[in-house]
């Protein structure tokens, strides 16, 4: 979230009294973000890495049946996701990402750039482990993977109403996945899955459904083998969507 730090370097360049330190102390960090700051407008036709930070933020709002590319590569895609971030928080939607886009990401992330109502410890319980060891990709991978679910999910989140959803279980190396009986294919071992569990709301096949609009190649419910009693959702380059009983 959002943090005045300015005051915080100004003192902290006052004390080291290096020229490098107090260079830190430019306008434009007087209202950044502890995680990560824009420092310019983005628009269709632009690219970088300040591109692809913003891909993985809007990743849960693409068009049902679409998984946005975090390529860095500000396309038709990403303007239509960020059109419809912008107006699924109440910002005027134009798919240009401003102050306005920004300011609305900073309230939604916190420090490690992770979104407001998910975090790593939901994700990384791994059998135990607490980590993002022993999976089918490096841990950095299955940690970034895993950040993106986490975006996504976010998204699907506030489109169900901002009700909490249940993460019951996220990356798994891949002798806890055999332990737990997953699939020898299965996503959970590279970041890029997440079950989530029961409650009163929302209901199992909505969920299921909104995965669909958030990217989510990979969605299985109620009436898919064992999965009665979760959802999957899992970002893959292909579809395979299957909840017989929704
Ligand atoms: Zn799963």
């Amino acid at each position: 979230m959002r943090k005045r730090i300015g005051y915080v370097l100004a003192v902290l360049a006052i004390a080291l009294g290096g020229t490098v330190a107090v260079e830190a102390v430019a306008p434009s960090t007087a209202s950044a973000d502890e995680c990560y700051t824009w420092s310019r407008t983005l628009s269709s036709g632009m690219s970088g890495s300040d591109v692809r930070e913003l891909q993985i933020r809007v990743a849960g709002w693409v068009a049902s049946g679409e998984n946005l590319a975090i390529d860095g590569q500000y396309g038709p895609a990403t303007a239509a996701a960020v059109k419809r971030f912008q107006s699924g928080y109440g910002l005027s939607a134009d798919g240009v990402a401003g102050t306005q886009t920004f300011n609305k990401i900073y309230q939604l992330q916190d420090a490690d750039c992770t979104p407001i109502h998910f975090d790593h410890s939901e994700f990384n319980y791994n059998c135990g482990a607490r980590n993002y060891n022993g999976g089918k990709v490096t841990a950095a991978t299955a940690r970034e993977n895993m950040r993106r679910v986490m975006w996504q999910l976010e998204a699907m989140r506030h489109k169900l109403g901002d009700r909490p959803l249940v993460v019951t279980s996220g990356f798994r190396s891949v002798s806890c996945n055999s332990s737990v009986g997953g699939s020898s294919t299965s996503l959970h071992m590279y970041g890029q899955a997440a079950d989530l569990g029961l409650s009163s709301s929302p209901s199992q096949c909505q969920m299921w459904n909104s995965g669909k609009s958030a990217g989510f190649e990979e969605l299985l419910g109620p009436g898919y083998p064992g999965h009665n009693d979760h959802v999957h959702v899992g970002n893959k380059a292909s579809r395979f969507w299957s909840a017989p009983n929704c």
